[in-house]
């Protein structure tokens, strides 16, 4: 049984949210289940839903799998502008409700994430293109392996948490657009350089 969400690994494998992950994302990886862990508990802790338009913001310090995992539960997306990258290289999640000005900061503890000896070898050899088709297998049951794991070890092992503080960012603007003066291609207006009294889209600069 899982500490947090009292439910045991297969039936969050099975679950509905689960498995709307795994068909945004492509495939089952520790990275996607540690998205699904940090984005269920940042909700669970402010009392949010799913995100229909701008309600909540997060904020993501790394574009690795978790990013995925993190759109699909939370409705914070690319798209609608309340989904904010931060290329920090860090598995860390921050979730801010606008509706209760409450925010949570998740941070991945040291070494929760790091494969065993085996599984970064298999890692390694699978990416180069070398693995036998044994060594593929084996590389696929290791990671669906530590997947699992990491869906049944409570948030609190996985990560820090802390409520944070913090100004919701502005939300998404919608610009006129007007065309490049060299490509022709209406782009929206405040994303235009002037270069010579000509607007240039930052493509043609
Ligand atoms: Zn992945
Ligand atoms: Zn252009």
């Amino acid at each position: 049984m899982c500490n947090c969400c009292s439910a045991n690994r297969a039936d969050i494998m099975e679950s509905e949210s689960f498995k709307k992950c795994v068909d945004f994302h492509g495939h089952i990886c520790p990275g996607l289940s540690i998205g699904y862990k940090a984005a269920t508990e940042a909700m669970r802790r402010l009392n949010e839903e799913r995100s229909p338009d701008e309600e909540i913001v997060a904020v993501v310090e790394t574009d690795a799998c978790s990013a995925d995992a993190v759109q699909v539960l939370t409705g914070c997306t690319f798209g609608k502008g309340n989904f904010i990258y931060k290329d920090h290289g860090k598995m860390v999640l921050t979730l801010f409700s606008r509706n209760s000005g409450r925010g949570v900061r998740l941070s991945m503890r040291p070494n929760m994430m790091s494969p065993n000896e085996e599984h970064s070898a298999l890692i390694q050899k699978v990416r180069s293109g070398e693995a036998t088709k044994e060594e593929t297998d084996r590389f696929h049951e290791l990671h669906s392996q530590r997947s699992r794991d990491i869906l049944l070890t409570p948030a609190d092992a996985l990560f820090n948490i802390r409520t944070v503080q913090m100004t919701p960012p502005s939300k998404a603007v919608i610009e006129p657009s007007e065309p490049c003066f060299i490509c022709g291609e209406p782009t929206m207006r405040t994303k235009l350089e002037m270069v010579d009294d000509k607007k240039i889209c930052r493509g043609c600069l």
